[in-house]
């Protein structure tokens, strides 16, 4: 089959097309600053990108500008859009309503809109890119593959906030969790990869992107994951702070005379690694300042190393032991001093770290020692991959 894969931002769009019988990626790109003026990114596999400035006045016209890129008779993957038997979107917030993919149907697209107000950001942008395929490419079976499906597994205890128990049942405010499919994805293949049994293993993904979040994996289940209501909670990020007092929220907004809005502003744009070291929220600039003895960047390094090694420890607990560790995605997969760091706390776990095997990047691979008492490793995450198979399996 030929699936296209979709994920809809507020004002872009990243897409793949994949043959799900070879898993190979026939073409991918983006389309950039929708709503703005636009620029289309494509590359059939084994050509140069192709760089295409043109009106994307919304995300109708980005994924016409997609699909006509697709079935171009020069650099097309496809001859026509026939070709195409499915679409999987990503879908952000899925509330408490989709613990798994789902085919839409209209009725499903009425409860997604349900989870609108959980993110505001997110899903709406979703939803636009799921209409303007459906107006597009009529008749062609979709697939939501939700963000947050793979965490809705949590025990209660983990989920709950220590809040008035009125909001949860009002509004549903409780912990959610993000990158549900890179942590399904990568405990799966973390466990083919070292030969565990996944239903009878205990291993922590650490999802280690601009965006950051980490979850214990028993079983094969999310029993606990680090990011909540929304994406803010829990590590420190890019430019998210991650975990903070509440209280600072209203310091802040007094001795800065901001708003509700100017300080969630502040939390998740302003802050995380780039906020601390006035660097960059980018790994590779941090590193480089880093060995250049730059102490806000040296400060922001062993601060995100640090809040992972206690999610580490508090996930060791709460699976009541670990067999292994998974790095993954962006800093995860690619940056070695940040892995050597955040697993120098972790000798109490008889966790030892290979120097050698640890320079790797972007491939699987076990990167402590073979005395170690828990494997350590880094699997690289493939987002669009997970979300083809999963549209694969519905619409088959
Ligand atoms: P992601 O959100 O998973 O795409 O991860 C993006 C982040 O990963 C970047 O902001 C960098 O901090 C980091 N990153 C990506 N590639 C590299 C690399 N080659 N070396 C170091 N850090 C990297």
């Amino acid at each position: 089959m030929h699936v296209l894969v979709i994920n809809c931002g507020s004002s872009s769009l990243k897409y793949q097309l994949i043959n799900s019988d070879s898993e190979e990626v026939l073409a991918k790109g983006l389309c950039e600053r929708i709503g703005i003026d636009g620029r289309l990114v494509y590359q059939k596999e084994g050509l140069d990108k192709e760089i295409t400035e043109a009106a994307m006045p919304s995300h109708k016209e980005a994924i016409r500008m997609v699909l006509d890129a697709l079935v171009n008779p020069k650099s097309g993957a496809v001859s026509a859009l026939s070709e195409i038997d499915a679409v999987g979107h990503r879908v952000v917030h899925g509330g408490e309503r989709f613990a798994a993919s789902v085919l839409l149907t209209e009725e499903v697209l009425a409860q997604v809109e349900e989870c609108n107000d959980l993110a505001p950001l997110h899903n709406p942008a979703n939803l636009i890119g799921i209409r303007a395929c459906q107006e597009l490419m009529p008749g062609v079976p979709m697939v939501g593959v939700f963000d947050t499906a793979f965490h809705q597994t949590m025990p209660k205890k983990a989920y709950l906030y220590g809040l008035p128990y009125e909001y949860y049942e009002k509004y549903k405010v409780r912990r959610y969790g993000f990158h549900g499919t890179s942590h399904s994805f990568v405990s799966k293949r973390c466990a083919e990869f070292l030969n565990l049994d996944l239903k009878n293993s205990k291993i922590i993904v650490a999802h280690l992107g601009n965006g950051a979040s980490i979850s214990a994996v028993k079983d094969g289940e999310c029993v606990d994951t680090s990011m909540g209501l929304t994406p803010l909670e829990g590590l420190v990020m890019g430019t998210r702070s991650g975990d903070i007092d509440p209280a600072i929220m209203e310091f802040i907004a007094k001795k800065e005379h901001l708003d509700i809005e100017g300080v969630m502003n502040v939390l998740n744009k302003k802050s995380g690694v780039e906020g601390i070291s006035g660097v960059s929220s980018d790994f590779r600039d941090l590193e480089a300042a880093y060995n250049e003895g730059n102490q806000r960047a040296i400060d922001a390094c062993e601060v995100f190393a640090y809040r992972v090694a206690k999610y580490i420890g508090a996930y060791v607990a709460a699976m009541n032991g670990v067999d292994a560790v998974a790095f993954t995605a962006g800093i995860g997969e690619n940056t070695s001093f940040i892995r050597k760091k955040i697993l120098a706390y972790l000798g109490y776990l008889g966790i030892q770290m290979d120097e050698a095997a640890n320079a790797v990047r972007g491939e699987d691979k076990v990167i402590s020692t073979a005395d170690s008492k828990v494997t350590v490793c880094v699997i690289p995450t493939n987002e669009e991959l997970a979300i083809c198979r999963e549209t694969v399996a519905l619409v088959k």
